[in-house]
């Protein structure tokens, strides 16, 4: 269940994003160019000692021109406060302890999140030393003199943070007959209204599960002896100061759900249409190789004819071109309808997920297509294709062993897709190919 989610947190200058770079390590897992966020980089996959962690560097979430610096900073406390189980507060040596560091510290210390004191700038410990000692009248237990530019003093830091991360890691030995699903979308797009819709039209309630990380509820429920669980996101059912105030902060938070669940419902308002956002968020799920349900809801209020799906579907098409596997859904959360069609769609993409194709089959299929559109070649060579085999399922991930890897176009892969999907469809599920050079044998 667990998600260890680290923010960093200081006034401006101090070197939190140097930092943030330098635990990141380049692995960056998005980059952003959403309003409100004024570096490309605000949060990150990162790994240590073997923990793997999000890190996001509440640094880079630009809020409200007319906001103080002070207001500006409280939310960004407020954000990591929120979402996260460590805090990194940066402070710099440089410029010694100043006001607004002990301001960002009385709003840390109304948490009981672990805090960890990053004395940056500590460049020379020999020579510094005596000018970290004023930090400690802040009060912190846990302080460490740092170099985020010379980067020392980091590992016994990370390592103090990974204390106190959350090992238990039973959602991976988790029961495979579960399905997870997140509801995903801006906010009111009806993400609440169709998880207590789901709730409402099933008296098989389970339970709610308490969310580990942050104060998030999933919902377990058991329909014909299937067991789901909806990932709720954006803090659904508490209104939070600070939902809805930075889009970053919901996009955030639909990342966490993504990479927690099997499947992504991604809500849109029929009447607003499809945004940015709603194919950023849907991006992220793609990339991630989850199963995807476009959505389309408050289908009640849209004035239709006869053409009106058809040009839906068609937006859908242009928007989502990138996944045209997804399984589409008009739907009303607030009347109900087609709402337990959602149902179908679930078990239909989760049988997808896992679908292991006989590795024969497979190559009728490869030498089929071939036949029909021979492999493409440069400079007088041909790709060959010797064969194809289903090497993992979630999604269902291809082998092609062929004889030089540059001689694939994006294009024939395209068609090889297809061609597999002709046959399996493999709908609502990414699939994925990985090229593998081996030695011609006949040559
Ligand atoms: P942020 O605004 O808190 O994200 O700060 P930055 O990471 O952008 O850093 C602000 C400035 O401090 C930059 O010029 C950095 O190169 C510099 N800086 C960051 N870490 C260190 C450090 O450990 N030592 C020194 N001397 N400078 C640093
Ligand atoms: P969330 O922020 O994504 O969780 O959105 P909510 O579930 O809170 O819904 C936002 C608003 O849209 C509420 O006023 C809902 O009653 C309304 N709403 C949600 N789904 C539908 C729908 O299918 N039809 C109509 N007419 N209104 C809806």
């Amino acid at each position: 269940m667990s998600q260890n989610i680290v923010a960093i947190v200081g006034r401006p200058n101090v070197g939190k994003s140097t930092l943030f770079n330098y635990i990141a390590n380049s692995k960056i897992s998005i980059v952003s160019d959403e309003p409100g966020v004024t570096r490309d980089r605000i949060y990150a996959d990162c790994n240590w000692l073997n923990f793997n962690f999000k890190l996001i560097d509440t640094g880079g979430i630009e809020l409200n021109s007319t906001d103080s610096m002070l207001n500006h900073i409280k939310t960004q406390v407020d954000i990591a406060i929120e979402m996260a189980n460590v805090i990194i507060f940066v402070v710099s040596v440089k410029d010694g302890l100043v006001d607004l560091d002990r301001e960002i510290a009385n709003f840390l210390r109304k948490t009981n999140k672990p805090i960890i004191l990053c004395i940056n700038k500590v460049d020379n410990f020999k020579k510094q030393e005596n000018e970290i000692y004023e930090f400690y009248e802040l009060g912190f237990e846990n302080i460490f003199a740092v170099s985020a530019s010379n980067k020392s003093g980091l590992g016994d830091m990370l390592d103090k943070m990974s204390t106190y991360f959350y090992t238990d890691f039973d959602e991976k030995i988790e029961e495979s007959d579960l399905t997870k699903i997140a509801v995903i979308g801006k906010p009111n797009s009806g993400k609440s209204s169709l998880i207590n819709k789901l709730l409402g039209e099933e008296r098989v309630i389970v339970s709610n599960i308490a969310g580990t990380t942050r104060d998030a509820i999933d919902t377990e429920i058991i329909k014909d002896n299937k067991k789901y669980i909806f990932i709720d996101t954006a803090g659904l059912r508490r209104k939070s100061a600070i939902k809805d105030k930075i889009e970053l902060y919901s996009y955030f938070r639909s990342e966490i759900a993504i990479d927690r669940c099997d499947i992504a419902i991604v809500m849109i308002d029929a009447i607003e249409g499809i945004s940015k956002i709603d194919t950023t968020i849907a991006g992220i799920a793609h990339e991630k190789g989850k199963g995807i349900i476009i959505a389309i809801n408050k289908w009640d209020l849209v004035e239709k004819d006869d053409k009106t799906i058809y040009k839906f579907k068609n937006e859908i098409k242009e928007a989502f071109s990138y996944m045209s596997y997804a399984e589409i859904a008009f739907i009303s959360a607030k009347t109900g309808k087609r709402v337990n069609e959602l149902y179908d769609k679930i078990d239909l993409i989760r049988n997808n997920q896992l679908m292991r194709i006989k590795t024969g089959t497979l190559n009728e299929i490869l030498l089929n297509a071939i036949s029909l559109n021979d492999t493409p070649q440069d400079k007088g060579k041909r790709l060959k294709i010797f064969y194809i085999t289903e090497i993992s399922v979630e999604p269902p991930t291809f082998v092609l062993f062929v004889n030089d890897k540059e001689l694939m176009h994006f294009s024939y892969l395209r068609y090889l897709e297809n061609k597999i999907r002709e046959a399996f469809s493999f709908s609502g599920t990414s699939i994925k190919f990985i090229l593998q050079e081996k030695k011609d044998e006949n040559s």
